[in-house]
């Protein structure tokens, strides 16, 4: 393999620079050119594609959001939009692709992959949610956005002695809520993962202010639903005054964390090897600190789960 390409699509985390830059470098390292492709598989399908050399990756490992832009493309969930993709590919002599982003994005490489071009994913998502790998390019920056917000909350929260209700990102998985509302000692934690009760938010809410609690904080992942509603539930239930804060897209960006930058840069060149092994829809991963890979279409056809026993040990830490 003489050529690659890379490309960032749907939703961008902090890190995905840091992965670009690896897959460019360990190419380059490799005497195998890189090719980046613009706004995702949009910029596959319309040639939006341009030589990457070392200086282009260059100051960009620091930078939250992504050099190479990224978007959602309907037109290539479509069979032709695919093959135009492939004709676009072909046309500037690229014989493999690593597409960093999230489970969609993953779906589009399988596709890719099905019509006979080698494909590589990289997990670039803020949620957390993809099957395979402990953990995403994002998250921790993210989980570190969400734990210096709620660090401020807190403080207000104090002085006025008010029940702050903090809408967490994370699509349908609840990592970022349960993670943020273990570093931040959160009353509750909503996630989708797991039910919860009214009367026992309610309760915790109730024994904390009898024991002479000044703030409560309680986490919603936005998959359980709007943190909105739920605050005034808690309104209505007490007569705790209710503040709600949902964080919103500040948690997609921003500076990476180291962790995030050595996570990133570890998946970008792992997936260049998988190309030059000659590998194919395959996922890469980090599984108790060592690299892995997958079939794309197996960790796809698993459901992502949180750990049970950290949301068990919430509970028990927030009495
Ligand atoms: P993310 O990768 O963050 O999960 P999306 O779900 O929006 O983001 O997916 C990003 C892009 O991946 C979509 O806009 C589309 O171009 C492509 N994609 C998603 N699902 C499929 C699919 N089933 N087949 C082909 N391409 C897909």
């Amino acid at each position: 393999m003489k050529r690659i390409g890379v490309l960032t699509s749907g939703g961008d985390s902090p890190g995905m620079n840091a992965a670009i830059r690896a897959v460019v470098r360990k190419a380059i390292y490799h005497d195998v050119e890189v090719y980046g492709i613009y706004y995702g598989y949009a910029g596959l399908i319309s040639g939006d594609i341009q030589k990457l050399e070392i200086g282009s990756v260059g100051d960009i490992i620091h930078r939250g959001g992504t050099m190479l832009y990224t978007a959602r493309c309907k037109e290539f969930q479509t069979e032709e939009g695919q093959k135009k993709a492939i004709e676009q590919l072909n046309k500037f002599g690229i014989e493999g692709l690593v597409v960093i982003g999230g489970d969609g994005s993953f779906r589009g490489a399988e596709k890719l992959t099905e019509h006979g071009f080698p494909t590589i994913g990289v997990p670039g998502t803020i949620d957390n949610d993809i099957p395979g790998t402990d953990f995403t390019i994002g998250f921790d920056t993210a989980l570190n956005t969400v734990i210096d917000a709620i660090d401020k909350i807190r403080d207000t929260a104090t002085s006025h002695e008010r029940t702050y209700v903090v809408e967490v990102m994370g699509r349908d998985a609840g990592d970022l809520a349960l993670w943020a509302g273990l570093a931040d000692g959160a009353e509750s934690i909503l996630i989708p993962e797991e039910d919860y009760q009214m009367e026992d938010i309610v309760k915790r809410l109730q024994r904390g202010s009898n024991r002479g609690k000044k703030h409560s904080i309680i986490l919603v992942a936005e998959g359980v639903g709007s943190g909105i509603d739920i605050g005034r539930k808690i309104q209505e239930a007490t007569d705790f005054e209710t503040r709600v804060t949902v964080l919103g897209h500040i948690q997609r960006g921003g500076s990476p964390t180291g962790v995030d930058r050595v996570l990133a840069s570890r998946l970008g060149a792992k997936a260049v090897e998988l190309l030059l092994e000659g590998k194919a829809g395959k996922t890469v991963g980090i599984q108790s600190n060592k690299l892995v890979y997958h079939d794309i279409a197996d960790a796809l056809s698993q459901k992502h789960e949180i750990d049970s026993e950290m949301y068990k040990l919430s509970q028990e830490l927030s009495i």
